[in-house]
Parts: C-alpha cells; structure tokens; sequence
C-alpha cells in the first residue's frame, strides 16, 4: 500500500500538462503504481474536457462534419482493433546495478539512460530532459547496505522508488513512493535491501552532520 502521493494541486498539474517534463516524469512513474491518484488525473483530465468544450462552443460537432470526412473517420474506427490484433512485444528492457535489476517502467521507456556513474555504492545517471530551470533529474540505483549521509535540501527533491526500498525518518518505502522533501530540515535516508529509484532535485543537497560535511565542496556530485 503506497502511503506519499503527489498532492492534488500537482495531479492536476500533471493532467493540465502544466508541470516542467522533469516533474511530470516523477508524477508519471508515480501513477504507472497508484491506481488512486490514477483515478484523481483521470478525473480532472475529464473535467478540463468539459470546461473546454463549454468554453469553445465553436468546436464543429462530429455531426456537422461533411459525409466523406465522417465517413473516414468512422473508417478508421471500425479498422484500428483488427490492425493492431497482437503485435509482437518485446521484452521490457532492464537496468542492472551491483546484482539488482529493474525493469524500465513505461514512463522511461522511451528515454535514453546514460551509463551509471558510479559516486561510492551508488550509480547515477542522469537524465537529458531537464529544461531552463535549476531541476535536475537522475535515476539512482543504490546498493543493498548503503546510508546516505544526513543532509538538508536548500532546493526541493522528489524522490520515486521504482524497486527495493529505502528507511527514511522511521519509515520504509517501497515502490511507487512519491516523496517531496524541502526545507531545512535534514534527513538521512539509507536502504537495507537496494534500490532504484528517480530523484528531481532542484539545488545540490548539503551534508550537516560530521565529516559529511567536508563533502559540501563536492556535493553536485549527488545533484
Ligand atoms: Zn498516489
């Protein structure tokens, strides 16, 4: 059972098509595991449906279209099952780390992973989509064993666990949790088993305790 979702105002967002492609990916791989807020975008997307089509009520009607093109259309309705009967699908690529793997989930099919660099007993790579804002977006694979000094964020991040799972402030997450940490508070997350998991950052963290601390001079290492 998933227990940190997206808040309602990000869903609609996402649904709007208003989120920079960075966070929309995170919410993305949040619903490919979340059949509630699934339902939440699915219903928002149908209220902005309604909104525009009272707000336009200039949209021809399907009705008012000429007879050859409805023809074709319906053409194209009656034919699309029988064209796409049983395509051959290959098997979903995966991503491996230090003996774990991951199956992509959908949402990062169609990106292109670069190789993991490797920070300790960590992999990251980031991903090109990244727009004119500070965001920046890895996928991080962690390995069984491994404890993230404790740090704060002078920027966001959100976190997705794809696989395995990470111990932070007491709790365990699992995958398809979506965790939104700001502020000056700090943390320090660790994983038991490993994991994989997608992280959104917004300004490099900065380690506030023991000799961690030394690595603040480095710290775009994890950003
Ligand atoms: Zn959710």
């Amino acid at each position: 059972m998933i227990s940190h979702h997206p808040d309602i105002g990000w869903l609609q967002a996402f649904a709007a098509g208003e989120l920079p492609t960075s966070l929309a990916l995170a919410v993305a791989l949040h619903l490919e595991a979340c059949p509630a807020c699934q339902q939440q975008v699915h219903d928002h997307e149908a209220w902005l449906a309604r909104n525009s089509w009272h707000a336009d009520s200039k949209t021809p009607l399907v009705a008012d279209l000429p007879t050859e093109q409805w023809d074709a259309i319906f053409e194209s309705i009656v034919t699309q099952p029988e064209s796409l009967a049983a395509p051959p699908q290959p098997a979903p690529p995966q991503l491996q780390w230090q003996g774990q793997s991951l199956t992509l989930p959908r949402a990062l099919r169609h990106l292109t992973i670069p190789p993991w660099q490797r920070i300790g007993k960590i992999g990251r790579a980031r991903l090109a989509l990244d727009g004119a804002g500070p965001e920046r977006t890895s996928l991080l694979a962690i390995a069984p064993g491994t404890a993230i000094p404790e740090h704060s964020h002078p920027g966001y991040e959100v976190t997705v666990v794809l696989a395995g799972g990470i111990e932070d402030q007491g709790a365990h997450l699992g995958a398809g949790e979506f965790l939104l940490w700001e502020g000056a508070a700090s943390h320090a997350p660790r994983s038991a088993e490993g994991c994989f998991c997608l992280t959104v950052m917004a300004a490099p963290l900065r380690f506030t305790r023991g000799w961690a601390r030394l690595l603040n001079g480095c710290s775009d290492l994890l950003y």
